[in-house]
């Protein structure tokens, strides 16, 4: 007999769930469970449209069985069963490797970790047995098919026999030793309890001979003797473990939080606790009930193009498709959860899917609902909120990016922006509720961080003037904030802006007054930095800082870094401008060596001053050396 070896990833993953000191072994029940009602979904479906299956909703089981002699536990399933062939693929190899990958990138030592996010499946057995039998006949097949393994030396599959489809799992447990309790895998409460806690709600009957205890009774003729101890017998009861109602089919009032968090760590395989759960049952233009979550942190793969969102769908209690895109925007692509709706034909194909009317209807009333929920939590659990902000915050600014602002209403009251004051987050409405009767526009700044952009010289005069900032750190909020013009009416308005509507009319007209008395000296400074700048200018805004870097124009210096770093080749400049401060000592300098007629010195003079505008942006020097020298040279 041939021992075959698993795929190096599969070995890999076996040999973690070997050593594993997960604490919630349990799981490996829950895992043969589901995979057990999979099993039956597919035959079941199948037996709707086709007589030959001769099987009905009722006819289907899973039968669970306990040998405390020879510590042997079974999970029989009458699903679709495996070929020899299926036994192989899917057992020898596993398909999600993806939690492999993630323990790898992101160097976790933790197994628990990685076998709380991900389904582990199948071999999650393997953390509490010593060998693994799968005995399995597919549906239409005549042979059926053994499967057998010790853990990572390697499998056999041989010959069996087996009367009808499906499979039939049996493990035996390793022995207990000090810290670890096999044996009470084998006790029928602490399986009957496990069924309940983490598979009640399995559409098809989980099942297990359970064995009681009850008075004998009296024989008829005979007088119960009063004062001998009474006599017990077992006797055995076919009971069916688990209420088969689907959570979302219960009614809210019997349903406690614990049921709502338990569900979704089992079925979307999260670790962390949910931030936010809705239970929904509609009824009118789109009848359905739906559980929808919002995590609480982002999955590892959230920001990337792997990552697929979508909601469970279920026709009348049938999963018809896992994930079901369609039923959420992308913009709260993060909500896990299901719908089930009595609307939705069950043999409908998923192409048809997309076109369906009443999915659409559906889809409109979830994300009502969503954002309902989101704006509840915003009024109510504001730290909540936060975090919820934290962790999907960007996806919402994508939202009111993308699809040419088309969604921007819907979502501008979700966003939050870091504020100059305290460096808190504030809605828009809330910063617009504490604008002050003479101010304008809504004012931001952009950089990296909320402390580079603290310190940077164009938030001086909108801060002198007691006037929040919001700062921009994600490179999508410039383009977010473009996108959305104003909020309430008021316009945003860049820090760098020309027009920051904070400059009386004299001082402009002064500004003007002093540019025109230097014209010659700003021009020469231009032409010398003609490759580099539009234009040089004296600033209004500037107070202690000599210079500053700002820009014309639709692209700002922010949204050039951001478009430059995209994978093209066409380079995208923003119109820079270079702006004085005329009331700095700097310039009192400029214009003595202007005076003097040094024109060589005054183009040395500006190409250190840009450099050293560039500098405070936050953005790289073209020339390093050449400024090094130029300041050694002028020093
Ligand atoms: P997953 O269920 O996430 O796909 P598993 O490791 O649990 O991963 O199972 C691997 C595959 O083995 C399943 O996708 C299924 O095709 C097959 N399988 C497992 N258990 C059964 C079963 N009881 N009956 C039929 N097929 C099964």
């Amino acid at each position: 007999m041939e021992t075959k070896q698993f795929k190096a990833e599969s070995k890999r993953l076996l040999e973690m769930m070997i050593h594993s000191i997960y604490t919630h072994k349990e799981i490996f029940l829950r895992e043969l469970i589901s995979n057990a009602s999979d099993a039956i979904d597919k035959l079941y479906f199948r037996s709707l449209t086709d007589d030959k299956v001769g099987l009905s909703k009722e006819d289907f089981v899973i039968r669970i069985s306990a040998d405390k002699d020879n510590r042997t536990l079974k999970i029989t399933d009458n699903g679709i069963g495996m070929t020899e062939e299926e036994l192989e693929n899917n057992l020898g190899t596993i398909a999600n490797s993806g939690s492999l990958k993630f323990k790898s990138e992101n160097k976790l030592d933790d197994d628990s970790q990685i076998i709380g996010q991900f389904g582990v499946g199948f071999y999650s057995a393997f953390m509490v047995a010593k060998k693994v039998t799968v005995v399995s006949k597919a549906y239409g097949s005549d042979k059926a098919y053994m499967w057998e393994s010790e853990g990572v030396d390697g499998y056999t599959i041989t010959e069996a026999d087996k009367d009808s489809a499906g499979t039939e799992i049996t493990l035996e447990l390793l022995e207990d030793t000090e810290d670890e309790n096999y044996s009470e895998f084998l006790d029928q409460y602490r399986i009957r309890s496990l069924v309940k806690k983490y598979s009640d709600y399995i559409r098809f009957p989980v099942k297990m001979e359970m064995t009681h205890s009850r008075p004998k009774p009296v024989p008829e003729g005979e007088k119960a003797d009063e004062n001998a101890a009474p006599e017990y017998e077992d006797y055995i009861e076919d009971e069916t473990l688990n209420s088969m109602v689907p959570l979302w089919k219960k009614n809210k009032n019997e349903l406690k939080e614990e049921d709502y968090k338990h569900f979704y760590a089992e079925k979307f395989f999260d670790y962390n606790e949910p931030l936010k759960y809705a239970h929904v049952k509609n009824e009118g233009t789109a009848n359905y009930n739906a559980l929808l979550y919002i995590p609480s942190k982002a999955p590892f793969d959230f920001y990337s193009k792997e990552y697929e969102k979508g909601l469970q769908l279920y026709s009348n209690g049938v999963l018809i498709m896992d994930k079901c895109a369609d039923l959420l925007p992308d913009y709260f692509s993060f909500v896990k959860g299901l719908v089930d709706s009595e609307d939705l034909s069950l043999n409908i194909s998923r192409e048809m899917l997309q076109h369906d009317r009443q999915l659409k209807v559906i889809a409109k009333s979830i994300e009502k609902t969503i954002s309902n929920e989101l704006k509840k939590m915003l009024k109510n659990e504001r730290e909540k909120y936060e975090e919820f902000w934290k962790a999907f915050g960007l996806q919402l600014k994508y939202g009111i990016y993308s699809d040419y602002g088309m969604n921007k209403e819907k979502l501008q009251d979700l966003l939050m922006f870091t504020s100059s004051n305290e460096k808190k987050l504030v809605t828009l409405d809330e910063y617009v509720t504490g604008m002050r009767e003479e101010q304008k526009f809504i004012y931001y700044a952009t950089g990296e961080t909320a402390e580079k952009i603290e310190m940077l010289p164009q938030t001086e005069l909108v801060k002198d003037n007691g006037f929040e900032i919001l700062y921009l750190t994600d490179n999508i909020d410039e383009f977010a904030i473009k996108t959305l013009r104003s909020y309430k009416d008021k316009e945003f308005k860049s820090v760098s802006a020309d027009d920051l509507g904070l400059e009386s009319s004299e001082k402009q007209e002064e500004i003007k007054a002093k540019e025109e008395e230097n014209s010659g000296l700003l021009k020469t400074l231009a032409d010398a930095l003609s490759d580099k700048v539009s234009k040089v200018i004296l600033s209004h805004r500037l107070k202690s800082h000599p210079v500053c870097l700002t820009s014309e124009g639709e692209i700002s210096l922010e949204m050039e870094k951001v478009l430059n770093a995209m994978p093209t080749d066409q380079k995208i400049k923003a119109q820079r401008v270079l702006e004085l401060n005329p009331e700095h000592e700097i310039f009192a300098k400029l214009k003595a060596i202007d005076s003097a007629g040094d024109k060589d010195k005054l183009g040395k003079y500006a190409q250190l001053l840009y450099n050293q505008a560039l500098l405070i942006e936050g953005m790289s020097i073209e020339n390093p050396v050449e400024f090094s020298n130029l300041i050694c040279e002028l020093m």
